[in-house]
């Protein structure tokens, strides 16, 4: 193939010294984005080089493994554990459809983690197999940068090789951050979470994001006993109002206990587990606490301040719109920049950095209208605007439709959650600006809504779209009256 490269003329262009590169791409990481960046930069004919820290499930400054955290420690683990957790209500729901099931139900958590384990070996194989396949050469170590294109690979035997690069991408992801309170040792973080040889008997969960949310689900859907600590009023802060609130009800409905506005202080080891202190001075006894209390991206170890790479005060390099850094040959895509933390978003990014930098093609990434799902059991999807962000943006009225009802399922199952749904509309042009729905299959439903957010989609061509009949989705094309209209800059009011 033919080798293009948009930013800076010819591959292979010689050094100050005259010398040439070793590699027209250098990638520091072999996650979702670094993955995503070498693969289409050498077919665009570039020559590319990328290193990766030795594989294990569970990660450290120097331990990582190809593949990244969406497919050793993330979004695959985590999704492997959700189907697991599920199984136990459908088992439960299956009793009124003429299921009998007597005997006593054991879940063998050994097994599944086993065949968790079994699944993020293949993935990393298939990982490492996208590269060759593409002609990137991967080296195992420890990556810094050294120079604008120079970096140093410290292998696992301490040997460290230097190569020079035209173009060096940043794509080092991010980690879990435990916050600071006396006995953090004693909790674990989602790496250890997908990797506990036992099930948890009392877990104690420390945070209000997704990753908190998720992983209550998945303890108590596997019969462990959980409790859900937050500093705010409602969990996964950033969506929308009302949507949270549901997700939280149904969080209780399936029985774990929600404590809002409550920071743990102090965790103390004691003979019968670990005792949780808060401040409200609560106290209670876990097996297990995970804090989820936010990453923090891979920069420290990165010898960024000594080639003067910018980054913001948590540590995310800084780059512009095309991911590039204030030093022209680095780049930096995925987590480490910390724009959205999604492994959609890393491809897209890496996706857009080989276009512009070796496919001949300007390519910013958008932004705009990116779905995505908390796996919550029911699980809460989005796209677009919450209702609080259409009332910020927007010129006009509001409009919001809503539809709540009883899953078809659960009509004969008899477990009492409902399903909700609700779309964001600009009376001025009659665009859907948001969507989102909490209750089963979201996600998979949501994905097609997303399609036709980015297309402009009207209300009235959602109301004019035929139902599939009888689904749940159906609901998103036959929501006629309005719930509520929020009038111009005024207060969200939502059915809480
Ligand atoms: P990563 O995938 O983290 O890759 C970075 C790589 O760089 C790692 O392999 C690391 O070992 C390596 N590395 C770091 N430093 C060095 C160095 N100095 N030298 C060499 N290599 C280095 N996203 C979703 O979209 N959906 C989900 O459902 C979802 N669930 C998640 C669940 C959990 C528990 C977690 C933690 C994350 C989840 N995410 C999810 C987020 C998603 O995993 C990340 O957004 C995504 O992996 C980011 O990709 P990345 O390429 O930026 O970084």
């Amino acid at each position: 193939m033919a080798r293009k490269m948009l930013v800076d003329g010819e591959l292979n262009q010689t050094n100050k010294e005259g010398a040439e590169y070793d590699f027209d791409l250098f990638v520091i990481g072999a996650g979702s984005g670094g993955v995503r960046a070498a693969r289409f930069s050498a077919n665009y004919g570039a020559k590319v080089g990328i290193c990766e820290l030795p594989f294990h499930p569970i990660s450290s400054e120097v331990i990582g493994g190809v593949g990244g955290t969406c497919v050793i420690r993330g979004c695959v683990p985590k999704k492997i554990l959700v189907y697991g957790a599920t199984f136990g209500g459908e088992i439960e729901d299956a009793r009124n459809y003429g299921w009998e099931v007597n005997e006593k139900l054991d879940f063998n958590w050994k097994k599944l983690l086993q065949k968790k384990t079994d699944e993020i070996n293949r993935l990393n194989g298939i990982y490492k197999r996208l590269l060759s396949n593409a002609s990137v050469k991967l080296l195992e170590g420890e990556g810094k940068i050294v120079g604008p294109n120079k970096v140093e690979v410290t292998q696992p035997d301490g040997t460290k090789l230097s190569y020079s690069a035209k173009h060096i991408l940043i794509a080092t992801g991010s980690r879990a951050h435990r916050p600071p309170i006396p006995g953090q040792e004693l909790a674990i973080t989602s790496d250890e979470a997908l990797s506990l040889d036992d099930l948890p008997k009392h877990a104690v969960v420390f945070g209000g994001g997704y990753i908190a949310v998720e992983f209550a689900s998945i303890w108590r859907g596997l019969g462990a006993t959980v409790d859900l600590f937050y500093r705010k009023e409602l969990p996964l802060r950033g969506f929308d109002d009302e949507m949270r609130a549901v997700v939280a009800r149904n969080l209780e409905g399936r029985g774990i206990k929600l404590h809002p506005q409550t920071n743990l202080t102090e965790l103390v080891k004691t003979d019968n587990g670990i005792k949780v202190i808060t401040d409200h001075g609560g106290e209670l006894i876990a097996d297990v606490v995970l804090f989820a209390t936010g990453r923090l991206p891979n920069t420290k170890r990165l010898n960024l301040e000594a080639v003067g790479v910018e980054i913001d005060k948590t540590g995310a390099v800084k780059v512009d719109e095309y991911s590039r850094t204030n030093i022209p040959s680095i780049w930096a895509v995925g987590d480490v920049t910390n724009r959205m933390n999604l492994t959609p978003v890393a491809l897209m990014e890496g996706t857009c950095f080989a276009k512009t930098v070796f496919g001949g093609e300007s390519s910013k990434p958008d932004y705009r209208n990116i779905p995505c799902a908390v796996f919550s059991i029911p699980p809460l999807s989005i796209v677009g605007l919450s209702e609080e962000e259409a009332i910020e943006q927007v010129n006009g009225d509001v409009l919001v439709f809503t539809s709540t009802f009883n899953p078809m399922k659960n009509t004969v199952s008899g477990r009492q959650e409902k399903t909700i749904m609700k779309l964001v509309v600009d009376t001025e042009t009659d665009k859907v600006l948001g969507a989102s729905m909490c209750g089963p299959d979201a996600p998979e439903i949501m994905q097609g809504i997303a399609v036709a957010l980015k297309c402009g989609a009207t209300k009235a061509q959602f109301d004019s779209t035929v139902g599939i009949h009888p689904s749940a989705a159906e609901e998103f094309v036959t929501m006629r009256s309005v719930s509520r209209r929020v009038t111009a800059r005024g207060k969200a009011k939502t059915n809480l």
